[in-house]
């Protein structure tokens, strides 16, 4: 592993994978073998390490998954990688500072993603975890290029944001910040709804959603050179 938290090798690329997918089955943010993740490999810049595509997560080997280049040719492995592997190369094609994503189908997140609805920043995590609330992405087929092309928007100053009608997409400079964000949006989607049936939900100030940003929240990307530190 790298300073930056960038697995420097294929083989921890993909054992950093298998690890959070292990993360991702117990903690509830998937089941069986929905979602995937992907990490950057730092001795090769050009190449993922991603999930393959219709594997269980609790038998889920590092050999099963599958190095492949920013155009989604597989490299190495045995295995298809993710259908939804759009979601992933575009975001690293475009994005220098995304080393890690994480797709989840977490239920609080997929109630207010079929809903269309966004995420207000009503608790200090979502700030600290995403830079402020975040929003659902427009409707777009599942797997398709379009799903991924319209997911740009909404990330370009936040570490996730809802899939309309499907689940979370999060991105970070490390797998690890990726996955945080998703168990943060699980956390505090579940409490907005906990919440809402008792009227409107107070977000935090304004001023101090500005500061957790700039506390919290843009360090974890400053090293990463095209930092997104600012934004509304
Ligand atoms: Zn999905």
């Amino acid at each position: 592993m790298t300073a930056s938290g960038i697995p420097q090798t294929r083989r921890e690329a993909r054992e950093l994978v298998v690890l959070f997918c292990r993360r991702m089955l117990h903690e509830h943010l998937v089941s069986y073998t929905a979602g995937n993740i992907s990490t950057r490999i730092a001795s090769e810049p050009g190449l993922v390490a991603v999930t393959p595509g219709s594997t269980a997560y609790d038998t889920l080997r590092p050999e099963d998954i599958v190095i492949v280049a920013l155009d989604g040719t597989v490299v190495e492995g045995s295995l298809r990688p993710t259908a939804e592997l759009p979601l992933h190369t575009l975001a690293y094609r475009d994005r220098p500072d995304v080393a890690g994503i994480v797709h989840t189908h977490s239920p609080a997140a997929m109630a207010l993603a079929a809903l269309g609805m966004d995420l207000p920043p009503i608790l200090h995590g979502l700030i600290a975890a995403c830079g402020g609330g975040i929003v659902t992405a427009p409707y777009a087929r599942g797997a398709t290029e379009d799903m991924a092309t319209l997911t740009a928007e909404p990330l370009r100053h936040r570490s996730a944001c809802l899939l309309r009608n499907h689940g979370v997409l999060a991105i970070g400079p490390t797998v690890e910040h990726a996955y945080n964000a998703a168990c943060v949006v699980e956390g505090v989607a579940d409490a907005y709804l906990r919440a809402l049936p008792f009227g409107p939900v107070p977000e935090v100030p304004a001023d101090d959603v500005a500061r957790i940003r700039e506390t919290q929240w843009a360090p974890a990307w400053a090293d990463r050179g095209a930092a997104p530190t600012h934004g509304g």
